[in-house]
């Protein structure tokens, strides 16, 4: 008899949801994270009273009415509104792409100026079908958008020419030919008050939890304590890089501590053009409309990731498609194992994907 129906490998948002229904199942489970905390990516630290967002900003946003109705019995969520500022060299501009960022672009003042200018734009740049980013940008936006807003960003942010990077990148932003700066389509939003690290503590209530603890060090002896093991991982890395490795992005923040009030007066604010070395500058307390009177930033610096890093955002263009597809089959030849999560599965999965991902597996496996 093993010890555990389930061993959950990495406490983040997908093998929290997965043990909280193993528990509710009536299961067995040990959650085992490699880190000295829980919470995985979305881990939130209170530094001068403030939550601040250690691997990088996270806000909530579904449009699934179930994923609501389930993430929020684990916390109450504030009001707040992603409307990111973008900053191209002192030029402010408002996010996600609506009639304020085109007033500001080129005076246009109603919607019909702002389409026209667009498929100016568009028209001039030849393009009929948008093949990678840049020609979708461009198809979406317009070439100055394009230049001041996108291109610096995104050849930071993702360490390669757009003309190379798949076009789904940009797509999930908004274009809007309306006074809207909500970041996010999603007819729920919001930040867990009080932090996600005490949301993912509510989930793994009366769940066994061990920090500190690296899976695949010490494979063969965990792997005889549960019946089952949900691995959260990176899956390359889960078989040793043998086919390869998958490329990832990493990000690295340099946060700081300032004696005021309010440095940017927003939660974030983007960096758009090529020379400033950090993507974006997330001022965390805005995240719950702190009225601390010091204030706490990150500075998020993007690199390729390498062996030893932190793997953040998978870079899903087709080559890595094809390695990961590989990976895929022999994950699917291991034996009680199932791989999930924005590392397992090498997905580019937003926080309401990969709870509605981890729900249906539970349907299905429990
Ligand atoms: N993007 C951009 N300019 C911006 C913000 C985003 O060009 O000011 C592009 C960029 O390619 C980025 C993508 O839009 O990778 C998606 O941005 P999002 O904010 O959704 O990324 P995340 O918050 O996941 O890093």
């Amino acid at each position: 008899m093993k010890q555990y129906d389930y061993l959950v490998v990495g406490s983040g948002l997908y093998g929290a949801v997965f043990a909280r229904e193993a528990k509710r199942a009536g299961k067995k489970v040990l959650v085992i994270d490699r880190r000295p905390n829980i919470a995985g990516n979305i881990f939130t630290e209170e530094i001068e009273e403030i939550n601040v967002h250690k691997y990088g900003a996270h806000i909530f946003h579904t449009n699934n009415k179930k994923v609501w109705n389930y993430i929020t019995q684990f916390a109450e969520f504030n009001r707040f509104t992603n409307s990111p500022v973008a900053n191209y060299k002192g030029e402010l501009y408002s996010l996600p792409f609506n009639m304020y960022t085109f007033n500001k672009m080129w005076g246009v003042v109603t919607p019909k100026e702002a389409k026209e200018k667009i498929e100016e734009q568009k028209k001039a740049a030849g393009i009929l079908e948008p093949k990678n980013l840049e020609e979708q940008a461009i198809s979406l936006v317009g070439t100055d958008i394009y230049e001041k807003l996108i291109k610096g960003y995104t050849e930071k942010q993702w360490g390669r020419p757009c003309d190379q990077l798949p076009a789904f990148i940009i797509k999930r932003l908004p274009v809007r030919l309306t006074f809207d700066n909500n970041y996010f389509n999603a007819l729920y939003q919001g930040i867990p008050m009080g932090g996600y690290t005490k949301m993912i503590e509510h989930m793994l209530d009366g769940i066994e939890v061990q920090t500190g603890v690296d899976y695949l060090e010490k494979k063969d002896e965990l792997d005889k304590m549960a019946d089952k093991v949900i691995y959260t991982g990176a899956i390359d890395e889960y078989f040793n890089y043998k086919l390869g490795e998958l490329e990832y992005r990493s990000v690295r923040f340099e946060t700081e501590v300032l004696d005021e009030p309010n440095f940017q007066g927003n939660a974030a604010v983007n960096y758009t053009d090529a020379e400033t070395p950090w993507t974006r500058i997330i001022e965390h307390k805005w995240f719950e409309f702190g009225t601390q009177p010091k204030t706490v930033i990150s500075r998020e610096y993007s690199s390729e990731w390498k062996l030893g890093d932190e793997p953040y955002y998978p870079v899903n263009d087709e080559k890595n498609g094809k390695l990961y597809e590989k990976y895929k089959e022999l994950a699917q030849k291991e034996k009680n194992i199932i791989f999930g999560g924005r590392l397992g599965e090498y997905k580019y999965y937003d926080m309401d994907a990969v709870i509605a991902s981890a729900l249906e597996m539970s349907k299905n496996e429990l």
